[in-house]
């Protein structure tokens, strides 16, 4: 039976990338500092420790593991990633997870290792025209990431791939743009723009007013959970080495893809732009280059994705709902 380990196994994508492995008949070991927020965990065995700790990661890394996920990281949406106020526990915690990772895979000889990087390490002054930024994979130096968790990402890039030149250690990287779908963060202040919008859409009565930041004409692509796997299976198992952008090229502005939600939600809502964190102008996955080489483009267009997601997103907010009245009743 083949093994795979998943650190970060309590995330969003790390529970449903155990599920799926799951589904391929792998032994999975998942580390988290939690177990999965919505769905019970379907990994044979789960390690609840902080990977900061190298003794925890040892205890997770399982000997001469066939497949190894490194997606865990401290991170949220805009709301915790571009205020500012997180830029030292981010840097910290996230490049230390990587550091004892990229040591004690190479120990216990992991024969595949992925690293979940992000879009967010492309240069800013890439993505100031909406309509006009590039994210090819070459554009990424000179280095000028609009956030520490960015220049995080990067340095840990560098990380792995130097373990790769100097110790042999078989790491490949890709650069996650935007991954939304059913059971993410929704409403705990680490959600981003599409599970945000899709609570607020659900929670707003007809005829009611939403919030957005900024002036909602900012941009960005949104990948569904599902093209996101296959990609990163794929990377992993293919005789390449990245780093790969994982998004999708369907770009839409923030207003836009409220109006599509609204659309799917069936129901007329007035948008107000507010002042608040909102990252670059615009941004969207170039997938040329993983295209040519993995033959892996998305098959979930936004329409499809977000109907999935706001479907799930519906039910947790009605949910809470009934839950609040009964307790009312009660009190
Ligand atoms: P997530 O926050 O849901 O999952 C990350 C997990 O790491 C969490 O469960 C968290 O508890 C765990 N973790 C954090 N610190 C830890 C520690 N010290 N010890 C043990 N576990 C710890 O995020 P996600 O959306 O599933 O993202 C997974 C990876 O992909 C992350 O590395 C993220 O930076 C990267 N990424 C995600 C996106 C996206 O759109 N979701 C985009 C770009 C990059």
């Amino acid at each position: 039976m083949k093994t795979a380990v998943v650190l970060g196994a309590g995330g969003f994508i790390g529970s449903h990338l155990v599920k799926r492995l799951k589904k391929e008949g792998y032994r999975v070991t998942g580390a988290d500092l939690k177990y999965p927020d919505f769905s019970k965990t379907e990994a044979d065995e789960f390690i609840i420790g902080d990977l900061r700790e190298i003794s925890v990661v040892r205890n997770a890394i399982v000997d001469n593991c066939d497949e190894l996920y490194q997606l865990a990281a401290d991170m949220g949406g805009a709301g915790y990633i571009f205020t500012g106020e997180h830029d030292a526990d981010v840097m910290h915690n996230s490049a230390q997870i990587n550091i004892n990772v990229a040591k004690v895979a190479t120990e216990k000889k992991v024969k595949a290792l992925f690293y979940s990087s992000s879009a967010c390490i492309y240069p800013e002054h890439n993505q100031i025209d909406p309509d006009n930024n590039t994210c090819a994979e070459h554009t990424a130096y000179p280095a000028h990431p609009d956030s520490e968790y960015g220049w995080e990402k990067l340095f840990s890039e560098r990380l792995y791939l130097s373990y790769r030149r100097n110790y042999g250690l078989n790491a490949k990287v890709a650069r996650y743009h935007n991954i939304y779908g059913p059971e993410g963060s929704w409403n705990n202040g680490k959600e981003k723009a599409p599970a945000a919008l899709c609570r607020k859409i659900a929670q707003a009565s007809d005829n009611g007013t939403i919030e957005i930041w900024g002036d909602g004409k900012q941009t960005r692509s949104f990948l569904f959970i599902d093209d996101c796997l296959e990609a990163t299976t794929r990377l992993l198992r293919s005789d390449k080495t990245g780093p790969y952008n994982i998004g999708s090229e369907e770009m839409i502005s923030i207003n836009d893809f409220a109006k599509l939600i609204m659309k799917i939600a069936d129901k007329n809502v007035s948008i107000n732009n507010i002042k608040g964190p909102v990252g670059v102008r615009g941004r969207s996955s170039d997938n040329k280059l993983i295209e040519a080489d993995l033959n892996w483009k998305p098959e979930y267009n936004l329409n499809r994705g977000t109907q999935k997601t706001f479907a799930w997103i519906n039910a947790q907010v009605q949910n809470q709902s009934a839950h609040s009245v009964m307790q009312d009743q009660k009190g």
